[in-house]
Protein backbone atom coordinates (compact mmCIF):
# COMPACT_ATOMS: atom_id res chain seq x y z
CA UNK A 1 0.00 0.00 0.00
CA UNK A 2 0.91 3.42 -0.59
CA UNK A 3 2.01 5.46 2.11
CA UNK A 4 1.06 9.13 2.52
CA UNK A 5 3.62 11.43 0.72
CA UNK A 6 3.98 14.96 -0.62
CA UNK A 7 5.61 15.37 -4.25
CA UNK A 8 6.65 18.72 -5.79
CA UNK A 9 9.57 18.95 -8.12
CA UNK A 10 10.07 22.76 -8.91
CA UNK A 11 13.61 21.99 -11.73
CA UNK A 12 12.89 23.16 -15.03
CA UNK A 13 14.39 20.77 -17.47
CA UNK A 14 15.83 21.58 -20.97
CA UNK A 15 16.67 18.63 -22.39
CA UNK A 16 18.18 18.27 -26.02
CA UNK A 17 21.00 19.08 -28.13
CA UNK A 18 19.84 22.66 -28.32
CA UNK A 19 19.24 22.66 -24.79
CA UNK A 20 21.69 25.42 -23.95
CA UNK A 21 19.95 27.97 -26.15
CA UNK A 22 17.54 27.95 -23.20
CA UNK A 23 20.50 29.57 -21.29
CA UNK A 24 19.66 33.28 -22.19
CA UNK A 25 15.71 32.69 -21.02
CA UNK A 26 16.95 31.46 -17.64
CA UNK A 27 19.40 33.93 -16.91
CA UNK A 28 17.01 37.15 -17.83
CA UNK A 29 15.05 35.83 -14.76
CA UNK A 30 17.53 36.57 -12.42
CA UNK A 31 20.30 39.61 -11.40
CA UNK A 32 23.42 40.61 -12.42
CA UNK A 33 25.79 39.02 -10.17
CA UNK A 34 26.27 35.11 -11.05
CA UNK A 35 29.11 32.83 -9.12
CA UNK A 36 30.03 30.25 -12.01
CA UNK A 37 30.88 26.69 -10.84
CA UNK A 38 32.53 23.98 -11.93
CA UNK A 39 35.73 21.58 -11.63
CA UNK A 40 38.79 20.55 -13.31
CA UNK A 41 39.16 21.90 -16.57
CA UNK A 42 37.16 19.05 -18.79
CA UNK A 43 34.49 21.80 -19.78
CA UNK A 44 37.12 24.46 -21.29
CA UNK A 45 38.92 20.91 -23.11
CA UNK A 46 35.49 19.88 -24.64
CA UNK A 47 34.22 23.64 -25.13
CA UNK A 48 31.53 23.88 -23.30
CA UNK A 49 33.06 26.49 -20.63
CA UNK A 50 33.14 28.78 -24.01
CA UNK A 51 29.30 28.38 -24.77
CA UNK A 52 28.53 29.11 -21.76
CA UNK A 53 30.70 32.24 -21.08
CA UNK A 54 29.44 34.14 -24.56
CA UNK A 55 25.57 33.34 -23.10
CA UNK A 56 26.49 35.29 -19.75
CA UNK A 57 28.44 38.12 -22.02
CA UNK A 58 25.36 38.51 -23.85
CA UNK A 59 23.18 38.72 -21.28
CA UNK A 60 25.37 41.55 -19.62
CA UNK A 61 26.12 39.26 -16.34
CA UNK A 62 28.79 40.22 -14.17
CA UNK A 63 30.40 36.61 -12.96
CA UNK A 64 32.51 35.56 -10.39
CA UNK A 65 34.07 31.95 -11.18
CA UNK A 66 34.84 29.01 -8.57
CA UNK A 67 36.68 26.77 -10.28
CA UNK A 68 38.04 23.31 -9.67
CA UNK A 69 35.44 21.68 -7.36
CA UNK A 70 36.71 18.78 -6.83
CA UNK A 71 35.03 14.64 -7.54
CA UNK A 72 33.54 14.28 -3.70
CA UNK A 73 33.78 17.97 -2.99
CA UNK A 74 35.40 19.16 0.16
CA UNK A 75 34.02 20.84 3.03
CA UNK A 76 37.70 23.48 2.24
CA UNK A 77 36.80 23.79 -1.12
CA UNK A 78 33.30 24.97 -0.01
CA UNK A 79 33.88 27.15 2.74
CA UNK A 80 36.70 28.89 0.11
CA UNK A 81 33.72 29.79 -2.46
CA UNK A 82 31.61 30.99 0.13
CA UNK A 83 34.10 33.71 0.76
CA UNK A 84 33.98 34.17 -3.24
CA UNK A 85 30.35 33.94 -3.36
CA UNK A 86 29.80 36.64 -0.47
CA UNK A 87 32.89 39.51 -1.96
CA UNK A 88 31.32 39.26 -5.26
CA UNK A 89 27.13 39.12 -4.24
CA UNK A 90 25.34 36.60 -5.82
CA UNK A 91 22.04 36.52 -7.30
CA UNK A 92 22.34 33.10 -9.16
CA UNK A 93 24.87 30.16 -9.08
CA UNK A 94 25.33 28.69 -12.53
CA UNK A 95 26.89 24.83 -12.04
CA UNK A 96 28.43 23.42 -14.99
CA UNK A 97 29.59 19.70 -14.57
CA UNK A 98 28.46 16.54 -12.65
CA UNK A 99 27.26 15.75 -9.51
CA UNK A 100 30.14 17.21 -7.67
CA UNK A 101 29.61 20.53 -9.23
CA UNK A 102 26.18 20.38 -8.58
CA UNK A 103 26.55 19.14 -5.16
CA UNK A 104 28.77 21.77 -4.63
CA UNK A 105 26.86 24.62 -5.50
CA UNK A 106 23.81 23.58 -3.65
CA UNK A 107 25.87 23.40 -0.33
CA UNK A 108 27.17 26.83 -1.53
CA UNK A 109 23.20 27.72 -1.90
CA UNK A 110 22.47 27.24 1.78
CA UNK A 111 25.96 28.83 3.09
CA UNK A 112 26.35 32.07 1.45
CA UNK A 113 23.88 33.72 4.06
CA UNK A 114 24.30 31.54 6.46
CA UNK A 115 26.49 32.71 9.70
CA UNK A 116 27.25 29.16 11.11
CA UNK A 117 29.71 27.22 9.64
CA UNK A 118 27.77 24.32 7.39
CA UNK A 119 30.04 20.83 8.37
CA UNK A 120 28.39 20.93 11.21
CA UNK A 121 24.64 22.49 10.58
CA UNK A 122 24.21 20.80 7.77
CA UNK A 123 26.61 17.42 7.42
CA UNK A 124 26.62 16.25 11.32
CA UNK A 125 23.11 17.78 12.31
CA UNK A 126 21.01 17.51 9.36
CA UNK A 127 19.64 21.01 9.95
CA UNK A 128 17.80 22.72 7.09
CA UNK A 129 18.58 25.86 6.19
CA UNK A 130 17.50 29.15 8.23
CA UNK A 131 18.74 31.43 5.95
CA UNK A 132 18.08 33.00 2.41
CA UNK A 133 19.04 30.39 -0.08
CA UNK A 134 20.48 31.44 -3.19
CA UNK A 135 19.00 29.80 -6.41
CA UNK A 136 21.26 27.64 -8.25
CA UNK A 137 20.58 26.50 -12.12
CA UNK A 138 23.06 23.88 -13.76
CA UNK A 139 24.22 22.84 -17.31
CA UNK A 140 24.67 19.20 -16.32
CA UNK A 141 28.17 17.34 -18.10
CA UNK A 142 27.72 13.74 -16.74
CA UNK A 143 25.61 11.49 -16.03
CA UNK A 144 24.74 9.67 -13.04
CA UNK A 145 23.65 10.73 -9.66
CA UNK A 146 20.30 12.70 -10.51
CA UNK A 147 21.68 16.53 -8.71
CA UNK A 148 20.32 17.92 -11.58
CA UNK A 149 16.52 17.81 -10.33
CA UNK A 150 16.95 16.52 -6.38
CA UNK A 151 17.78 18.55 -3.19
CA UNK A 152 20.97 16.39 -2.33
CA UNK A 153 24.38 17.40 -1.69
CA UNK A 154 26.97 15.17 -0.67
CA UNK A 155 30.08 16.91 0.97
CA UNK A 156 33.82 15.11 2.46
CA UNK A 157 35.52 16.33 5.57
CA UNK A 158 38.91 14.17 3.90
CA UNK A 159 40.93 15.03 7.67
CA UNK A 160 37.75 13.25 9.38
CA UNK A 161 37.51 10.37 6.74
CA UNK A 162 33.52 11.16 6.07
CA UNK A 163 31.72 11.67 3.28
CA UNK A 164 28.23 12.73 4.05
CA UNK A 165 25.03 13.37 2.19
CA UNK A 166 22.12 15.59 3.13
CA UNK A 167 19.26 15.25 0.97
CA UNK A 168 17.54 18.99 2.49
CA UNK A 169 14.24 18.82 2.58
CA UNK A 170 13.58 22.38 1.27
CA UNK A 171 12.61 21.99 -2.25
CA UNK A 172 14.12 25.72 -2.94
CA UNK A 173 17.22 24.03 -2.51
CA UNK A 174 16.48 21.58 -6.03
CA UNK A 175 17.94 23.35 -9.28
CA UNK A 176 15.99 26.04 -10.59
CA UNK A 177 16.73 25.06 -13.89
CA UNK A 178 19.14 21.91 -15.36
CA UNK A 179 20.41 22.17 -19.05
CA UNK A 180 20.48 19.06 -20.01
CA UNK A 181 22.41 17.74 -23.67
CA UNK A 182 23.63 14.32 -24.15
CA UNK A 183 26.22 14.79 -26.57
CA UNK A 184 27.71 16.73 -23.37
CA UNK A 185 27.90 13.39 -22.12
CA UNK A 186 30.19 11.91 -24.80
CA UNK A 187 34.07 12.92 -23.68
CA UNK A 188 33.45 11.14 -20.60
CA UNK A 189 35.98 8.48 -19.97
CA UNK A 190 35.07 5.73 -20.06
CA UNK A 191 35.86 5.18 -16.37
CA UNK A 192 33.20 8.15 -15.67
CA UNK A 193 30.84 6.91 -17.80
CA UNK A 194 30.21 3.40 -16.64
CA UNK A 195 30.96 4.42 -12.99
CA UNK A 196 27.59 7.26 -13.40
CA UNK A 197 25.78 4.05 -14.98
CA UNK A 198 26.08 2.11 -11.99
CA UNK A 199 25.10 5.07 -9.83
CA UNK A 200 21.82 5.31 -11.41
CA UNK A 201 21.24 1.40 -11.35
CA UNK A 202 22.03 1.91 -7.68
CA UNK A 203 19.75 4.42 -6.98
CA UNK A 204 17.04 2.80 -8.69
CA UNK A 205 18.11 -0.29 -6.14
CA UNK A 206 18.33 1.82 -2.95
CA UNK A 207 15.03 2.71 -3.57
CA UNK A 208 13.35 -0.79 -4.87
CA UNK A 209 14.64 -2.72 -2.29
CA UNK A 210 12.53 -2.48 0.63
CA UNK A 211 9.02 -2.98 1.16
CA UNK A 212 6.76 -6.06 0.47
CA UNK A 213 3.77 -4.06 -0.35
CA UNK A 214 2.39 -4.10 -4.11
CA UNK A 215 3.04 -0.29 -5.07
CA UNK A 216 3.48 1.94 -8.45
CA UNK A 217 7.30 2.96 -7.51
CA UNK A 218 8.54 -0.65 -7.65
CA UNK A 219 6.99 -1.20 -11.19
CA UNK A 220 8.74 2.43 -12.72
CA UNK A 221 12.17 1.28 -11.03
CA UNK A 222 11.78 -2.06 -12.92
CA UNK A 223 11.28 -0.61 -16.02
CA UNK A 224 14.05 1.94 -15.45
CA UNK A 225 16.59 -0.49 -14.74
CA UNK A 226 15.56 -1.99 -17.42
CA UNK A 227 16.18 0.12 -19.66
CA UNK A 228 19.72 0.99 -17.89
CA UNK A 229 20.63 -1.94 -18.76
CA UNK A 230 19.64 -2.22 -22.73
CA UNK A 231 20.73 1.00 -22.96
CA UNK A 232 24.44 0.66 -20.85
CA UNK A 233 25.36 -2.03 -23.23
CA UNK A 234 24.99 0.06 -26.23
CA UNK A 235 26.90 2.86 -24.56
CA UNK A 236 29.71 0.86 -23.83
CA UNK A 237 30.17 -0.36 -27.59
CA UNK A 238 29.58 2.95 -28.96
CA UNK A 239 29.72 5.58 -26.21
CA UNK A 240 28.52 8.09 -29.21
CA UNK A 241 25.08 6.45 -29.47
CA UNK A 242 22.94 9.30 -29.04
CA UNK A 243 19.76 7.04 -28.25
CA UNK A 244 21.56 5.15 -25.48
CA UNK A 245 23.61 8.18 -24.17
CA UNK A 246 19.96 10.11 -23.99
CA UNK A 247 18.04 7.08 -21.96
CA UNK A 248 20.48 6.87 -20.06
CA UNK A 249 20.71 10.69 -19.05
CA UNK A 250 16.70 10.47 -18.75
CA UNK A 251 17.05 7.50 -16.55
CA UNK A 252 19.18 9.21 -14.22
CA UNK A 253 17.21 12.05 -13.59
CA UNK A 254 13.83 9.94 -13.03
CA UNK A 255 16.25 7.49 -10.89
CA UNK A 256 16.68 9.68 -8.44
CA UNK A 257 14.04 12.89 -8.50
CA UNK A 258 12.31 11.73 -5.52
CA UNK A 259 9.22 10.23 -7.63
CA UNK A 260 10.19 6.24 -7.39
CA UNK A 261 10.99 6.73 -3.51
CA UNK A 262 7.51 7.84 -3.24
CA UNK A 263 5.11 6.11 -1.17
CA UNK A 264 7.25 3.77 0.41
CA UNK A 265 10.48 2.84 3.00
CA UNK A 266 14.02 2.95 0.79
CA UNK A 267 17.09 1.89 1.80
CA UNK A 268 20.59 3.58 0.70
CA UNK A 269 22.75 0.89 2.79
CA UNK A 270 25.14 0.29 -0.05
CA UNK A 271 25.70 4.21 -0.38
CA UNK A 272 26.43 4.25 3.13
CA UNK A 273 29.15 1.84 2.48
CA UNK A 274 29.83 3.13 -0.65
CA UNK A 275 30.72 6.75 1.15
CA UNK A 276 32.76 5.28 3.84
CA UNK A 277 34.84 3.79 0.54
CA UNK A 278 34.90 7.34 -0.63
CA UNK A 279 35.81 9.12 2.36
CA UNK A 280 38.71 6.71 2.62
CA UNK A 281 40.19 6.14 -0.27
CA UNK A 282 38.63 9.08 -2.48
CA UNK A 283 37.41 6.60 -5.08
CA UNK A 284 34.89 7.42 -7.85
CA UNK A 285 31.45 7.38 -5.92
CA UNK A 286 29.77 4.70 -8.68
CA UNK A 287 32.60 2.68 -8.25
CA UNK A 288 32.40 2.43 -4.58
CA UNK A 289 28.90 1.30 -5.30
CA UNK A 290 29.53 -1.43 -7.44
CA UNK A 291 32.73 -2.60 -5.52
CA UNK A 292 30.26 -3.38 -2.33
CA UNK A 293 26.64 -3.88 -4.09
CA UNK A 294 27.08 -7.56 -4.41
CA UNK A 295 28.53 -8.48 -1.08
CA UNK A 296 25.95 -6.47 0.40
CA UNK A 297 22.68 -7.73 -1.77
CA UNK A 298 23.96 -11.60 -1.08
CA UNK A 299 23.79 -10.52 2.71
CA UNK A 300 20.40 -9.60 2.70
CA UNK A 301 18.50 -11.29 0.01
CA UNK A 302 17.05 -13.96 2.15
CA UNK A 303 15.71 -11.29 4.41
CA UNK A 304 14.24 -9.61 1.22
CA UNK A 305 13.79 -12.84 -0.58
CA UNK A 306 10.18 -12.11 -1.92
CA UNK A 307 11.60 -9.03 -3.82
CA UNK A 308 14.88 -10.37 -5.04
CA UNK A 309 13.16 -13.29 -6.57
CA UNK A 310 10.74 -10.35 -8.30
CA UNK A 311 14.17 -8.52 -9.30
CA UNK A 312 15.53 -11.62 -11.12
CA UNK A 313 12.25 -12.43 -12.72
CA UNK A 314 11.07 -8.75 -13.62
CA UNK A 315 14.62 -7.03 -14.38
CA UNK A 316 16.85 -10.04 -15.06
CA UNK A 317 14.46 -12.48 -17.05
CA UNK A 318 15.53 -15.27 -14.75
CA UNK A 319 13.58 -18.34 -16.36
CA UNK A 320 12.00 -19.78 -12.78
CA UNK A 321 10.86 -23.31 -13.86
CA UNK A 322 12.05 -25.94 -11.23
CA UNK A 323 14.31 -23.47 -8.77
CA UNK A 324 13.79 -22.90 -5.60
CA UNK A 325 13.40 -18.98 -4.61
CA UNK A 326 16.47 -18.61 -3.22
CA UNK A 327 17.99 -20.05 -6.06
CA UNK A 328 16.04 -17.64 -8.64
CA UNK A 329 17.04 -14.65 -5.93
CA UNK A 330 20.95 -15.58 -6.47
CA UNK A 331 20.84 -16.06 -10.18
CA UNK A 332 19.26 -13.02 -10.41
CA UNK A 333 22.56 -11.36 -8.86
CA UNK A 334 24.42 -13.61 -10.71
CA UNK A 335 22.65 -11.69 -13.99
CA UNK A 336 23.54 -8.45 -12.28
CA UNK A 337 27.26 -9.25 -11.84
CA UNK A 338 27.63 -10.92 -15.42
CA UNK A 339 26.70 -7.38 -16.63
CA UNK A 340 28.83 -5.15 -14.03
CA UNK A 341 31.70 -7.54 -15.51
CA UNK A 342 30.41 -6.79 -18.96
CA UNK A 343 30.46 -3.09 -18.48
CA UNK A 344 33.89 -3.03 -16.48
CA UNK A 345 32.87 -1.92 -13.05
CA UNK A 346 35.28 -2.58 -10.07
CA UNK A 347 34.15 -5.21 -8.09
CA UNK A 348 36.54 -5.01 -5.31
CA UNK A 349 37.01 -2.31 -2.65
CA UNK A 350 41.07 -3.46 -2.93
CA UNK A 351 41.03 -1.91 -6.35
CA UNK A 352 40.06 1.41 -5.43
CA UNK A 353 42.89 1.58 -2.45
CA UNK A 354 41.18 0.36 0.55
CA UNK A 355 43.07 -1.86 2.89
CA UNK A 356 42.80 -4.38 5.63
CA UNK A 357 43.98 -1.40 8.35
CA UNK A 358 41.49 1.04 7.19
CA UNK A 359 38.79 -1.67 8.48
CA UNK A 360 37.80 0.44 11.37
CA UNK A 361 37.73 3.69 9.20
CA UNK A 362 35.09 2.19 7.04
CA UNK A 363 33.13 0.49 9.70
CA UNK A 364 32.98 3.58 11.64
CA UNK A 365 32.56 6.02 8.67
CA UNK A 366 28.99 3.73 7.41
CA UNK A 367 25.72 5.69 8.84
CA UNK A 368 23.21 2.72 9.66
CA UNK A 369 20.23 3.20 8.30
CA UNK A 370 16.69 1.47 8.58
CA UNK A 371 14.34 1.74 6.30
CA UNK A 372 15.96 -1.33 4.08
CA UNK A 373 15.22 -5.47 4.79
CA UNK A 374 18.03 -5.57 7.63
CA UNK A 375 19.14 -3.27 10.12
CA UNK A 376 22.73 -4.02 10.07
CA UNK A 377 25.49 -4.16 12.96
CA UNK A 378 29.34 -2.91 13.32
CA UNK A 379 29.83 -6.44 12.92
CA UNK A 380 27.92 -7.39 9.79
CA UNK A 381 29.50 -3.90 8.53
CA UNK A 382 32.95 -5.66 8.81
CA UNK A 383 32.11 -8.79 7.50
CA UNK A 384 30.45 -6.77 4.04
CA UNK A 385 33.79 -5.06 3.64
CA UNK A 386 35.63 -7.72 3.89
CA UNK A 387 33.86 -9.83 1.88
CA UNK A 388 33.91 -6.83 -0.73
CA UNK A 389 38.08 -6.59 0.01
P1 LIG B 1 31.82 14.12 -10.85
O1 LIG B 1 32.64 13.91 -9.62
O2 LIG B 1 30.98 15.34 -10.95
O3 LIG B 1 32.76 14.07 -12.14
C1 LIG B 1 33.66 13.00 -12.28
C2 LIG B 1 34.73 13.34 -13.30
O4 LIG B 1 34.15 13.41 -14.58
C3 LIG B 1 35.43 14.65 -13.05
O5 LIG B 1 36.79 14.43 -13.17
C4 LIG B 1 34.91 15.55 -14.14
O6 LIG B 1 35.86 16.48 -14.62
C5 LIG B 1 34.64 14.56 -15.24
N1 LIG B 1 33.65 15.02 -16.20
C6 LIG B 1 32.40 15.47 -15.96
N2 LIG B 1 31.77 15.73 -17.11
C7 LIG B 1 32.65 15.49 -18.10
C8 LIG B 1 32.59 15.55 -19.52
N3 LIG B 1 31.46 15.90 -20.16
N4 LIG B 1 33.70 15.21 -20.23
C9 LIG B 1 34.84 14.81 -19.60
N5 LIG B 1 34.94 14.71 -18.27
C10 LIG B 1 33.87 15.05 -17.53
O7 LIG B 1 30.94 12.81 -11.05
P2 LIG B 1 29.47 12.47 -10.57
O8 LIG B 1 29.44 11.00 -10.47
O9 LIG B 1 28.47 13.15 -11.40
O10 LIG B 1 29.37 13.09 -9.10
C11 LIG B 1 29.89 12.40 -7.99
C12 LIG B 1 29.53 13.11 -6.69
O11 LIG B 1 28.10 13.21 -6.54
C13 LIG B 1 30.03 12.32 -5.48
O12 LIG B 1 30.50 13.19 -4.48
C14 LIG B 1 28.78 11.60 -5.03
O13 LIG B 1 28.83 11.21 -3.68
C15 LIG B 1 27.72 12.64 -5.29
N6 LIG B 1 26.33 12.09 -5.43
C16 LIG B 1 25.29 12.96 -5.29
C17 LIG B 1 23.99 12.51 -5.38
C18 LIG B 1 22.84 13.45 -5.23
O14 LIG B 1 21.70 13.02 -5.12
N7 LIG B 1 23.03 14.73 -5.25
C19 LIG B 1 23.73 11.17 -5.63
C20 LIG B 1 24.80 10.30 -5.78
C21 LIG B 1 26.09 10.78 -5.67
P3 LIG B 1 35.85 18.03 -14.17
O15 LIG B 1 36.32 18.04 -12.76
O16 LIG B 1 36.78 18.64 -15.10
O17 LIG B 1 34.46 18.53 -14.31
FE1 LIG C 1 24.87 7.93 -5.89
Amino acid sequence: MLGNFTYCNPTKLYFGKDALENLHGELQKYGKKIVLVYGGGSIKKNGIYDDVVKILQDEGKDVAEIAGVMPNPTIHKLREGIDIARKHGVDLILAVGGGSVIDYAKALAVSVHCDEDPWDKYFIRFEEPSCDIVPVGDVLTMVGTGSEMNAGSVITYPEKKLKIGHVFADESVMPRFSIMNPVYTMTLPKYQMIAGIYDIFNHICEQYFSGEDDNTSDYLAEGLMRNVIEASRKAVVDPTDYEARSNLMWDATWALNTLIAKGKSTDWMVHMLGQAVGACTNATHGMTLSAVSLPYYRFIMKDGLPKFVRFAKAVWNVDADGMSDEEIAAAGLERMKTWMQELGLVLHIKELGATEDMLDDLVNGTLILDGGYRVLTKDEIRDIFRQAM
